[in-house]
């Protein structure tokens, strides 16, 4: 037989009942919770997430959604980290595409933010944030990867109660160089909340210095309960505000050196001027070990 790296699931090592097993869906994705059987002897409770197949693709659009989820998979599984949501691979022989990762049973961070509202203590806030941190330390400083959709919904909760990171479909290596100028179809969907000044002008730059500015988002949500700023406004109008870098105020319960991070140095129009994810997880960790006892 052929050598298949493990990585390359076959559809029929996973099980799931897509009426009774849906933990979530997404833009393109729906999510179940089902059975990896590794070999005779080894089974696994994981998530899969499968493509929502349209009807109108052509053979050349599933090659190619094929072929960029195949890509996804090789660079993740290898990605190991505890606050990085784990992968095992993907089913990819014929339509729907699965993609197998760790399940996270307390779901995502901005449906839990919603749910328990003022329960959740300050301290605890601030774990959910490190937790965050660490992994996107990971993943910039050991991978050179760029996440671009940092955000409350892609922070997933973990059976033990860790934060990890998630959703790499929009990520981006960055082998040689500091940043990477796109020019994005105008027709999918950005999350535009989350996007630094410089992304949102075309071509977009996008670099670690915009991750970290939607990690400043991503702060701001975890302190607003999971609510993101600027409810009411239409996205074009959110942009023109981000690129003036007119942000919106923080939450009452932020600590007031959490504040100076998003507000004076985070969310800076000048994107070197910014810290880095590093430099971030510092300042969190000492905020950490002031109130977090
Ligand atoms: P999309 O990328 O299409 O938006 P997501 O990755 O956001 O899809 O997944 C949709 C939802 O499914 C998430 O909000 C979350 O509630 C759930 N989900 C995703 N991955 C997992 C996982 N590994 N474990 C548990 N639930 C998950």
């Amino acid at each position: 037989p052929v050598d298949r790296p493990q990585w390359m699931i076959k559809h029929d090592q996973l099980s799931f009942d897509r009426t009774k097993d849906l933990l979530g869906t997404g833009n393109f994705a729906n999510v179940y919770k089902g059975i990896y059987k590794i070999d005779d002897k080894m089974e696994k409770i994981v998530a899969i997430k499968e493509s929502i197949t349209r009807e109108a693709y052509t053979v050349e659009q599933l090659k190619k959604e094929r072929e960029s989820m195949l890509k996804e998979a090789e660079t993740q599984v290898y990605y190991v980290h505890e606050n990085v949501v784990r992968f095992f691979g993907v089913a990819a022989d014929y339509p729907p595409i699965q993609v197998v990762m760790e399940l996270c049973p307390g779901r995502d961070l901005m449906t839990h933010l919603q749910r328990e509202k003022d329960n959740i203590s300050v301290a605890e806030r601030i774990v959910y944030i490190r937790d965050a941190a660490r992994g996107m330390v990971y993943l910039h400083d050991e991978k050179n990867l760029l996440h671009r959709d940092i955000a409350a919904r892609n922070c997933l909760i973990a059976a033990n109660g860790y934060i990890k990171i998630s959703d790499f479909g929009l990520s981006l290596l960055c082998e040689k160089k500091e940043s990477i100028d796109i020019d994005e179809p105008g027709n999918h969907q950005l999350p535009v909340r989350h996007m630094a000044p410089e992304t949102l002008k075309k071509p977009a730059i996008y670099s670690k210095k915009s991750d970290v500015w939607a990690f400043g988002m991503l702060i701001y949500e975890v302190f607003n309960n999971g609510v993101k700023p600027w409810p009411e406004d239409q996205p074009r109008k959110i942009a023109t505000k981000i690129r003036r870098c007119e942000m919106c105020p923080l939450p009452e319960n932020m600590p007031q050196d959490i504040k100076k991070l998003v507000k004076e140095d985070i969310w800076q129009t000048k994107a070197e001027a910014r810290p880095s994810i590093k430099d971030t997880l510092m300042r969190v960790e000492r905020q950490y070990r002031l109130i977090g006892k």
